[in-house]
């Protein structure tokens, strides 16, 4: 088992177990996510005693290893992490103004099964453990020089459907003794398991986003199969009572996929369901991929629904495409896995590891 494995609470609970003095936890949490310790050798204000105890029951290393990095000729930048075990994930940096996001991943593939997501053709290969989702944010920034400043757990996978390992690194990345990162900085988006948003609530506060799509539910369960089990009136019901942080607000996606989501009755229908509610809307018009059935909108369809939207009153920000050319743009992601390769590549991307 990997140390990183280990929530905050879990490490404080092995030390005291073991008859250690509570500060080592923090100690021990400050050499794996401070000063970036990969052996315990390297912890040397332990004991000999300390470290052999930590070196017989867990592994300090990475948790995979960067097999290849593609960058968008926008300056988004994909990874492609091989885990120990050989399953591969991405995770995508996109570079901006005063913020640098990296959308990490939660799952190996994902079996959720949007129909508009190439992640979700694959089907859900397995959870990642908590030190492979902290892992990406670590090696991304010590291969960037430390650039991430905002995490978004909009990758490969379904967050909720993994809940554990997620409230796990959520935990660490957040304690002021680990990562040390504000709950703000953080989204974690969700495509509607309702009774998780309820759990995660209660367990950490951070951004969620909604991956929303629809406006009815005839459509919705056609897009996004999670509908049938959780329909939109209860989605939304438990989304405007999840705790984001102060002063920031509920965050509901909208991937517009030509002909099928995007007419003015759609954008209509949408401004009911939301308005009154405190939130920000996120237009994304959809990033052709692969074998997926969809075509993106006209540049006035997608002007034309966010329009209609703010007659609503609710703020609507169109989301710029990023990482298109790398298949590392929303819903592209999918590793080496077989989807991927029935794109044929062409762009001027550059792969440099
Ligand atoms: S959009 Fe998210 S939840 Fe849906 S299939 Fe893709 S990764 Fe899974």
């Amino acid at each position: 088992m990997n140390i990183k494995d280990l929530s905050p609470g879990e490490l404080e609970k092995f030390v005291a177990d073991k008859g250690l003095e509570p500060f080592r936890a923090r100690q021990i949490g400050k050499w794996l996510y401070r000063k970036g310790a990969r052996s315990f050798e390297e912890m040397t204000d332990l004991s000999k005693g300390t470290r052999e105890l930590l070196k017989s029951a867990f592994s300090a290393g990475d948790a995979m290893e960067l097999a290849e990095e593609q960058i968008s000729t926008d300056g988004t930048r994909k990874f492609l992490f091989k885990l120990l075990d050989g399953k591969q994930i991405e995770s995508v940096l996109i570079p901006e103004k005063g913020r640098h996001t990296l959308c990490v991943s939660s799952q190996v593939g994902c079996a959720l099964g949007c129909t508009f997501c190439l992640t979700g053709t694959i089907g859900k290969i397995r959870n990642l453990t908590p030190s492979e989702i902290l892992d990406q944010y670590i090696l991304v920034n010590r291969y960037t020089g430390g650039s991430v400043t905002n995490i978004v757990f909009m990758g490969m996978g379904e967050p909720l459907d993994n809940l554990g390992n997620l409230v796990r690194a959520l935990k660490t990345m957040t304690d002021e003794n680990f990562l040390g990162l504000s709950p703000k900085r953080i989204t974690v988006s969700t495509s509607g398991i309702v009774p998780r948003i309820k759990e995660l609530g209660e367990q950490v506060s951070v951004n969620l986003a909604v991956s929303l799509n629809a406006p009815r539910d005839e459509l919705r369960d056609v897009i996004m199969p999670i509908n049938k089990k959780y329909p939109i009136k209860e989605l939304i019901k438990a989304s405007v009572k999840f705790p984001v942080p102060p002063r920031k607000a509920l965050m509901f996606e909208y991937v517009l996929l030509s002909k099928v989501n995007d007419s003015d009755r759609d954008a209509y229908d949408l401004g009911h369901l939301l308005s009154g509610i405190n939130c920000k809307v996120n237009l994304i018009p959809f990033n052709e991929a692969g074998p997926l059935p969809y075509r993106s909108p006209t540049r006035e369809r997608v002007l034309s629904f966010q329009e209609i939207l703010m007659s609503f009153g609710l703020n609507v920000r169109i989301r710029k495409s990023r990482g298109s050319d790398i298949l590392g743009a929303c819903g592209q992601l999918a590793a080496e896995y077989p989807a991927r390769k029935i794109k044929g590549e062409k762009s001027a991307a550059r792969v440099v590891v």
